[in-house]
């Protein structure tokens, strides 16, 4: 049993951890300061005796008082949309957020757990992505607030490890869906089932051949546990290897919700990544992770969930 600090814990993900890691027993502190989490995601969590929730931002200053074993550090916003609209937030989450949850994992002798993300490889030239490829990133493009943020926070981390001797582990999540992400998030597979289920067009950006690997929230946060209880202190790629074309996602969630949405083009955000495949070798040899829900499954869940979301609206 351990007693565990999780920075975005109202978020998408931090929420999806603290149920998985109270389950297993383990005591939860959720700090968040609800500029894209939302209390929504941990309501069911606040009658729970191992689960506390405090509403700061972690960018300013981040105590927590009590023995701690691990502090997990997912506040960011996320989605593309959301960074383009809060550089400066994301910036400072990703820099100064993450000096500070360090700090507090180096004052508590507690492990750290980095987010990451694929976006460190930026719109790669390695294809599939391994974790020893250093990227291609323009660092001065809209997107860069949020790349060159978690690069940033792994030189950190890593400088932490190094220096300091914190027991670090830093994941790289891939495209990441399921239930409570927000129907308005911007993301692809939100946007499309979300348009697919109120009959409003799919939004396809350029021309819908660029590429994704897209992971079942319940594999992810699975594979997030197993690099936390292992000894892997380098960066690991968590993710779905399953590949798709943005024209094959709108097709399948079309298909799947019976939609009559038409099928409409916009432009391609700048810096958009055109391939995107994680390399995961290192995670089933060291973590013997692998994912378990394909792309279709976890479609059935995540429409499942918007249908209730979407009709109450
Ligand atoms: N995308 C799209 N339509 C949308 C939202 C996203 O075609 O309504 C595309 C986007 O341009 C990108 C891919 O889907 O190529 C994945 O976008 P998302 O924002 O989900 O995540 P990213 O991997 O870009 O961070």
């Amino acid at each position: 049993m351990a007693r565990i600090v999780i920075t975005g814990g109202a978020g998408f993900l931090g929420s999806h951890i603290s149920d998985a890691l109270l389950a297993r027993g383990d005591e939860v502190v959720a700090i968040d300061n609800l500029i894209t989490g939302d209390t929504a995601n941990i309501e069911h969590l606040f009658g729970h005796d191992g689960f506390t929730f405090v509403n700061a931002d972690v960018s300013n200053y981040l105590w927590v008082p009590g023995e701690l074993d691990a502090v997990m550090h997912f506040a960011s916003p996320a989605s593309p949309i959301d960074y383009l609209e809060m550089p400066i937030q994301t910036l400072k989450v990703g820099s100064l957020g993450t000096h500070n949850s360090l700090g507090l994992a180096k004052a508590k002798e507690a492990k750290f757990f980095l987010a990451s993300t694929s976006e460190v490889y930026g719109d790669p030239l390695v294809h599939p992505q391994t974790e020893d490829y250093w990227g291609n990133v323009n660092p001065v493009g809209p997107r860069g607030v949020y790349d060159e943020a978690k690069r940033f926070a792994e030189a950190m981390t890593m400088a932490y490890h190094r220096y300091h001797g914190v027991d670090t582990r830093i994941v790289r999540i891939f495209n990441t869906y399921g239930p409570r992400m927000r129907p308005n998030d911007g993301r692809v597979v939100s946007n499309f089932i979300v348009q697919a289920l109120s009959g409003q067009p799919i939004t396809i950006y350029g021309d819908g051949s660029q590429t994704r690997s897209f992971t079942y929230v319940a594999d992810e946060v699975r594979g997030f546990l197993a690099l936390l209880d292992s000894n892997v202190t380098t960066p690991t790629n968590i993710g779905n290897t399953n590949e798709f074309t943005v024209s094959e996602l709108a097709e399948m969630v079309t298909e799947m919700v019976d939609s009559g949405s038409e099928v409409t083009y916009h432009d391609l955000p700048v810096d958009d990544p055109t391939q995107r495949k994680p390399d995961i070798t290192k995670a089933t040899r060291e973590l013997g992770w692998v994912p378990e829900i394909q792309l279709r499954e976890g479609l059935e869940h995540t429409i499942a969930y918007f249908r209730t979301i979407v009709g109450n609206r």
